[in-house]
Formats: structure tokens, sequence, C-alpha cells
């Protein structure tokens, strides 16, 4: 079948809860995926900060196929080998001391929210439920996580909503500290804020919210979902900034491809659930730790955070080149290879223009475009990239 039959198809039968392009991706390879007509892009999309290893990975192929014929699920009523691996791998790659495994990084921070309340329970008294979100942040999908996003376009229909949520723009400390109130038990945040238009956090802030957090016994959770794992230039968003979170929840990247989300939490936090307190059938399952256990070795093996540190500033350099020529550019911002570049208008017909002349890219918002290239992409591929979108902004 063709792109255009698989997209009837699926406009038959898939419900139309994405705006999908008409387009059918059958294959990747490293940075390279093809559509159901043949045609071949170069992905600087990645799943959305998914395939920071490019496509189809072979150690991951491998560790994928090799325990799918040994063990595709058992459950968490036992001990699982490559759960305990990952959980092992991370905790001593981090600040932190305990992973709780789920499917999504929706999930990871519903966990999140749960730890933080539990933990307010116990340690701060019963009047300690309400975690602050930054404005224009992303958290998820789930009743919960859309609650704690800090845009009213995903709120809006689901009403009513969880209580115990609040908003505080993003980088600026003095309205964080006016908006810490009696209940408040936690302050959520994305070290890079993804769909929120790429906006890395700013080192006093993230700072000053460590010492904020300290200073009024609030947990600090950060949600590296998008932006950890290798993405921001350091295997870890908060490492930018010199401070350790309390709790941190992960996805995306985790599996190499394979659907997993962690929530990892210091000892003392982490000790607030029980058994019983916190569960997922799958968290965990052999198969998608097996693709958890593989990627994270390549990605430490490889020093990807490293190489994503490189290919973003030579990426940068690029663009910096491209906003001299084109006034409309108004900025270009990001970490590592995430990168955001704010336009003075809509970017959907640039996206448009580049998949048509074969690359892939994606939007932060109407008016930012968004490059989440695998973390070990080449120069020359930033260079073929560079020369596709030029093209699409001279248009
Ligand atoms: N947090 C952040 C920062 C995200 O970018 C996303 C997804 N874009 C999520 C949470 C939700 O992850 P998932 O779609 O796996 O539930």
């Amino acid at each position: 079948m063709n792109n255009q039959e698989w997209t009837q198809e699926g406009q038959k039968y898939v419900m139309n809860t994405y705006g999908r392009l008409p387009l059918a991706i059958v294959r990747g390879k490293g940075a390279v995926v093809w559509d159901a007509d043949g045609k071949e892009y170069l992905d600087f999309v990645a799943g959305i900060a998914v395939n920071n290893l490019g496509h189809c990975h072979p150690k991951v192929v491998q560790a994928v196929k090799d325990q799918a014929e040994t063990l595709l699920h058992c459950s968490n009523l036992y001990w699982i080998e490559p759960q305990i691996k990952l959980a092992k791998m991370l905790v001593n790659n981090s600040c932190f001391d305990k992973v709780f495994f789920c499917n999504s990084g929706g999930e990871a921070n519903e966990g999140a929210i749960k730890l933080a309340r539990k933990y307010a329970k116990k340690h701060m008294g019963t009047d300690k439920y309400e975690i602050i979100t930054m404005k224009q942040s992303f958290h998820g999908r789930t009743l919960a996580t859309l609650t704690a996003t800090g845009q009213e376009k995903y709120h809006q229909g689901y009403e009513p909503l969880p209580a115990g949520f609040s908003y505080s723009p993003f980088n600026d400390l003095e309205a964080l500290k006016k908006n810490i109130g009696p209940h408040t038990c936690a302050v959520l945040l994305e070290p890079v804020q993804g769909e929120g238009g790429v906006v890395p956090g700013q080192d006093d802030f993230i700072k000053g919210v460590r010492k904020l957090c300290d200073e009024n016994k609030l947990l600090f959770i950060v949600d590296e979902v998008q932006c950890g794992l290798g993405r921001s230039g350091k295997l870890f968003a908060y490492e930018h900034y010199d401070i350790e979170p309390d709790i941190m929840t992960l996805a995306k990247a985790l599996g190499g491809g394979a659907p997993i989300g962690a929530l990892l939490a210091k000892e003392e936090v982490a000790g607030a659930f029980q058994p019983g307190d916190h569960a997922a059938t799958f968290g965990g399952n052999p198969l998608v730790t097996a693709a958890g256990v593989a990627t994270l070795t390549v990605m430490l093996e490889e020093d990807l955070a490293q190489n994503a540190h490189m290919a973003g500033e030579y990426f940068i350099c690029k663009l910096e080149a491209l906003k001299k020529k084109y006034p409309f550019i108004k900025e270009i911002r990001g970490k590592g290879l995430m990168i955001g570049v704010e336009c003075e208008k809509e970017v959907a017909g640039i996206i448009n223009d580049c998949l048509a002349k074969g690359l892939l890219i994606l939007s932060a918002g109407p008016k930012v475009l968004r490059f989440l290239p695998p973390l070990n992409i080449t120069f020359s591929q930033i260079d073929q990239a560079m020369e596709i979108l030029e093209s699409a902004l001279a248009n």
C-alpha cells in the first residue's frame, strides 16, 4: 500500500486525535526513514526525542530479539533481571537511589505526583498536596498530568480537573516565591521546556528553585522526559545546573524506541511508597528493560551526550548564519540537540516544504521550529538538513 492508501485506511479506522501528515513511515535506519512510497527522509524529529540512538540501532534490535526469545513478560510479583540491571545503571549514573518503571512519560509524571503527595502526607502534614508547575510546561495527557501542564489549551473540555495544581511563569523566581502557599508540597518543571517552545531554564532560576525548595521544605521534581538521556548535551539536563533534584521522570529515549517510562527518586523520598501503593502491569517488563539496558549502554559507551553537545554547537552556528539572512527568524535557542528557532511567522509552511524536500522537522507552538535529531547525527547530515531548511526558508 502507498502513502495515500495508508492515509485513507488510517482515517477510517484510527481515532482522530493527531494532526497527522499524509504519509506512513514504514522503515528506519540511523537518522534516515522511508515512507510507504519509498521516499527517503532525513529524520530531525526522531520520534519526538525518542530515537536518540537513531532508528533500529543494531545493539537495541539484538537485545530485543534475544529477550523476546527468552521471556517477553512475567509480572512485578517477581524480580525481573533486566529491570534490576536498568535500575542499577540509572542509579549509578544519576544522583538518585531508587527507580520505578512504567510505560510512558505521562505515567511517570503521574507517579511523581502521587509520590510527592504520599511523601508530603508522611513528612509535611496532611494539608500539603499542592504542586506548583510552570506556565507553558507540558507533562502529559492523563487527567492529572494534563492538569499539571501549564497550557490551557490542553485543559479545555476535560473539566472538572483534579485539584491541587498551581502555575508560575517559567524562569521567574520572584513569582515562584509568591506562589508558594500553605498547601504547597512540590515544584515540578522541565529543565528545558519542550512543547512550550524549546525554552531552557536559566541558570539562576533552576539553582534558585533548588534553594527555594530547600528553604521551604518542598520537593523539587524535574520532568526530563524530553530533555533527558543525552538530549541536552549532558546525560541529564539537571547536571547543567549543578543541582540535585529529589525526583526525576524519564521516558521517550530510554527504550531506544520501546515504550518505557521511569520515575527516579532519592532514597528518603522513594521510601514514601510502600508495597501496594503504586503499580503498572507492564512497568519494567523484560522486553522494554532489555531494550533500555542496551540503549543506555550505547549512550554511555559512545558518549552520545557529548556528541549532542558538539553537534548542537555546530548546528546552532549554522542556524545563526541563517538568522542573519532571514530577518523573520527572531531567536535561536536550546541546549545540545534540543533546538528551537522562533520565527515572526507561522512555521507550518516551512515544515511542509522541508517534508516535500526530504527532511522531517517539527514545531513547538505555531511559530517555533523544533529540531530533535538523533544524538549520533553527523556534521555532514546537519549540513544536508541545513541545505533543505534554507531552501524552505527562501520560499
Ligand atoms: N513530559 C514531557 C516534557 C514531554 O515532552 C512529554 C511528551 N511530549 C510527556 C511528558 C508525555 O510523555 P508521553 O507521551 O510518553 O506520555
